[in-house]
This record gives structure tokens, sequence and C-alpha cells, in this order.
């Protein structure tokens, strides 16, 4: 069957407007709001023609400080049993947290692939010297990318399946 790949990361870094740019549709819901995505929405995506379905995760609850804690990493896990490739999503402006450390830790435990992205990258050229903390993750080399503008998803669909 299909491969999947699952997309993973903070409430509000960008998954799900990565996921909508991947699908090439607007299936996912995209807020301000952390923690809007419902349940798990799956996508069918091609690249180079490689195909694999594509899962957006993200929770209804409110995320308060625990319960952000702890539905990161149930869809961390969730990922790690269901995926063939992880795409962890960051952003940017926001840094490096402490919720990105645990989770990138899970998922390097996991052993499975993982494409570590910096999203919000959204000028064009080098990226700016806060991209470069993201290599403190210990997840190989971050990918600069910008969902709401495109740049860099071509390199990131490369990488991913590479995977596959
Ligand atoms: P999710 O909670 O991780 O699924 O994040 P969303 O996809 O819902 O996006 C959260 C907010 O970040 C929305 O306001 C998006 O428009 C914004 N956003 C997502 N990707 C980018 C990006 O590449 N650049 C910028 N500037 N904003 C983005
Ligand atoms: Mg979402």
């Amino acid at each position: 069957s299909k491969p999947v790949v699952a997309v993973v990361g903070r409430p509000n870094v960008g998954k799900s407007t990565l996921f909508n740019k991947l699908v090439g549709q607007r299936l996912s819901i995209v807020d301000d709001t952390p923690g809007v995505t419902r349940d798990r929405i799956y996508g069918e995506c091609e690249w180079c023609g490689r195909k694999f379905t594509l899962i957006d995760t993200g929770g209804i609850e409110p995320n308060t400080k625990d319960v952000l804690l702890s539905q990161m990493r149930d869809q961390a896990q969730l990922a790690m049993d269901s995926a063939d490739v992880i795409i962890m999503v960051t952003d940017l402006r926001v840094g490096v947290t402490a919720a990105d450390a645990e989770v990138a830790s899970m998922l390097l435990k996991s052993g499975r692939p993982v494409v570590l992205c910096v999203n919000k990258c959204d000028s064009v050229g080098d990226p700016p010297a806060e991209f470069y903390e993201f290599y403190n993750l210990g997840l190989g080399d971050p990918m600069a990318i910008s969902s709401v503008h495109g740049h860099g998803t071509g390199d990131l669909l490369d990488k991913v399946i590479s995977f596959l």
C-alpha cells in the first residue's frame, strides 16, 4: 500500500498550511488559534511519480501548557507508529522551544526518517542567523521553508521521497 508521511510540530507552526500546500487543496483548517486542526486529516500527494498519503496531526483541545505537551507526545507517538517518514515543523519566528526539543528526541529514538523544517522563512536568499539554532535539535540539516509562499517545499518533497 501507499507510504505514509506525517506532519508533526507545535500548534501554530504552520503544519496545516504546509499540508494544504503539499496536497494542493485546502483540506485542513488554518487558524491563528493554536490547536484548531480537527483530529487527523489525510491527503494524497504525488511528487516525481511517487505517491504517498500525507497526515496532518493536531488537536482540538485548548493548549494549556500541560495539555499541549501531552498532546504533542501523543501526536509524535502516532506519527512514529504509522508513518514511513515524519516531517517535523518548527517556527523560525519563535525559535527552538522545550517542546520542540522533547518531540525531536522522541522522533530521534524512533529511528524513523525525520525531515526537519523551519517554517516561516518567508524571505528569499540565505536564511537569517536564527535558522542555525535549529541544528541543536539533533535531527540533521534543517530545511528553510515558507508554507505560505511555497519556498523550499520542492526541496522538502525531494528529501521526503528520498526515504520512500
Ligand atoms: P498549525 O497549528 O501548525 O496547523 O498552524 P497553521 O497552519 O494553522 O498556521 C498558523 C498560523 O501561521 C496561520 O496564521 C498561518 O497563516 C501562519 N503561517 C503558516 N505558515 C506560514 C509561513 O510560511 N509564513 C508565515 N508568515 N505565516 C505562516
Ligand atoms: Mg493545524
